[in-house]
């Protein structure tokens, strides 16, 4: 596990929180996914560009995701909800998930050797940002047309079918936990454990977005009291600006 230092010391290598003027034009409703995460990843990450990003396996942009968050939030735990699998509990729980052990699962940047059924070996390279994009691009009219599209593109040796698609994608998720990442807690009412799924990707987006409503909120807010520019507002510090909201809050 990474030391917990090393989430505050993204900032000091060249990532920078989301947050900024040109950040209140991210629209967090496109439809395109790939090219929303693409799209934060190279404004606010290093290295500050899209086709680096682009290149990276699923895995590493979920992670740099997180690490995103981590910068924009200050934080170094994220707090989740789950509710407990055993039928007769099912009570809602509350747990801490370290970001330093997410940031540690970052997928190896090399291919993927595996055996299938049958004694027969394969390699595959982990999917990219630009595999996502470039399959969602080719509008597949089936799952079995998507399937396909998928292997041709990420099998790099061995003789495989459709049928595989399966097992493939088990190994895919075995070699990558992030993208199909999830966490095993005991319920604490009931102390069965349970095997919690959690979307990292649609964790950080909402957050970020969330972030973006707050900042938004906090213009209209000080514009409409103080008289001030957007311009002006964002070049007060965030702890300043929350001093302010508070004193407006109070009635002072
Ligand atoms: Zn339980």
């Amino acid at each position: 596990m990474l030391p917990q230092t090393e989430v505050r010391d993204c900032a000091v290598r060249g990532w920078r929180p989301f947050g900024h003027a040109e950040d209140l034009d991210v629209d967090f409703h496109a439809a395109d996914r790939p090219a929303l995460v693409t799209n934060l990843l190279a404004r606010c990450g290093a290295p500050r560009d899209d086709r680096y990003w682009w290149s990276q396996a699923v895995g590493a942009r979920i992670a740099a995701l997180v690490r995103l968050l981590a910068v924009t939030d200050g934080i170094e735990q994220l707090g989740l909800q789950a509710r407990c699998r055993e039928p007769a509990c099912g009570a809602w729980f509350e747990f801490e998930l370290p970001l330093a052990s997410v940031l540690d699962q970052l997928p190896p940047d090399e291919p993927i050797r595996a055996t299938l059924p049958g004694s027969r070996p394969v390699t595959l390279r982990r999917p990219s940002g630009r595999d996502l994009s470039d399959w969602r691009a080719q509008r597949p009219r089936s799952h079995e047309q998507a399937v396909q599209a998928m292997l041709q593109s990420l099998v790099i040796d061995g003789a495989v079918s459709v049928e595989d698609a399966p097992a493939l994608a088990d190994i895919l998720a075995s070699e990558d936990p992030l993208v199909a990442f999830s966490v095993s807690c005991a319920c604490p009412v009931c102390d069965v454990p349970t095997e919690v799924r959690i979307d990292l990707e649609d964790i950080a987006l909402t957050r970020l977005q969330q972030q973006q409503r707050a900042l938004l909120r906090e213009i209209h807010v000080l514009a409409s009291h103080y008289g001030w520019t957007e311009a002006q507002i964002l070049a007060v510090a965030p702890a300043r600006r929350a001093r302010y909201l508070s004193l407006i809050d109070e009635g002072a």
